[in-house]
């Protein structure tokens, strides 16, 4: 199928951008890589009747250290996080996680901003959000605000973002030496939809044992989740088999994920507990 007729506004500042935002109304939809908006528009599952390009806007593509995180504009293309020397070395978690969204086609156009505003809770980079505590720089027309990706998310497609809000950059906390990283999930084919996954750093102390711990789980319920308990069990303990598996059981009780035509609930939640136990012996060394 082909998309409805809609008219196309591009704006050249964050200001334009949000104005047009306001005088279209919920019928204008901004676009950033396209890679989700494009298809739903296709299928006409969404019909806006303006849509906003945020391709020149200048400003929203650089990747910067600052002190203690890694500042990402919003139309960074998934390509130039995964290929970026900074988010390689500062924000090993992340640099993994894109290189597990669809294929490189996809991820050249596909945007880190247009990905965390889509929320999907199958996706990659919004549960590397959640684990890692990024926090999301937005302007609207009331001003400019930072929310946490842990807030972001409502529901599935569901964000804090308001009318007329634009996401203009996210904030990754810089990963210390002694972190360790990893994140796997499961899919039927490579570059499909993930049934589950799990986004896990640890840090190590001086004598091996775990000193912080950071897990999410995706794919398993309507928002990515952060695993507080299964953080709780790791915390202060020698990384072992053992650990891990009781962390998995942690991390997935209580989860009641649905089922759709990629995988069961029941299937979901018993995979993202391999997944965690996974991730965690991946992300320190251990034999698989
Ligand atoms: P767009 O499609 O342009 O926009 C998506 C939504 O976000 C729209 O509602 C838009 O209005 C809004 N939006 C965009 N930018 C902003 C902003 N700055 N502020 C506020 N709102 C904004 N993704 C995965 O994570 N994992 C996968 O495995 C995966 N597989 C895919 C396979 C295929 C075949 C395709 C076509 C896509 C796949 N995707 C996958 C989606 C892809 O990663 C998209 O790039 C991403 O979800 C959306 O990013 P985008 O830049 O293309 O946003």
């Amino acid at each position: 199928m082909k998309s409805a007729a809609y008219g196309l506004v591009v704006p050249t500042t964050i200001d334009e951008a949000i104005a047009a935002l306001v005088e279209h109304g919920p019928d204008a939809r901004l676009l950033a890589g396209g890679q989700s908006l494009m298809p739903l528009m296709a299928a006409r599952v969404v019909r806006p009747s303006v849509v906003i390009d945020l391709g020149r806007v200048p400003g929203l593509t650089e990747i910067v250290h600052r002190d203690n995180h890694v500042a990402i504009g919003a139309m960074t293309t998934q390509r130039a996080v995964e290929r970026s020397a900074t988010v390689v070395q500062h924000v090993p978690l992340l640099a993994l996680a894109v290189t597990r969204i669809a294929h490189a086609t996809i991820r050249n156009r596909g945007t880190i901003g247009g990905s965390l505003a889509h929320a999907d809770p199958t996706a990659e980079i919004p549960v590397t959000a959640v684990a890692l505590e990024a926090v999301l720089v937005v302007v609207g027309p009331r001003g400019r605000r930072e929310v946490a990706a842990a807030e972001f998310f409502v529901g599935p497609n569901r964000t804090l973002l308001e009318p007329g809000d634009v996401l203009v950059e996210v904030r990754f906390p810089t990963a210390g030496e002694m972190d360790r990283v990893a994140f796997e999930e499961l899919s039927r084919r490579p570059g499909d939809v993930a049934a589950a996954s799990a986004a896990v750093q640890l840090r190590l102390d001086a004598d091996g044992r775990i000193a912080r711990a950071r897990v999410a789980l995706g794919s398993v319920a309507p928002t990515p989740v952060r695993a507080h308990a299964a953080e709780a069990v790791l915390i202060g303990r020698l990384p072992s088999d053992e650990l891990f598996a009781e962390a998995a059981t942690a991390a997935t009780a209580g989860l009641q994920p649905s089922s759709d035509l990629h995988a069961t609930g029941a299937y979901r939640r018993h995979v993202a507990g391999v997944l965690v136990r996974r991730a965690l012996a991946s992300a320190t060394g251990r034999p698989r």
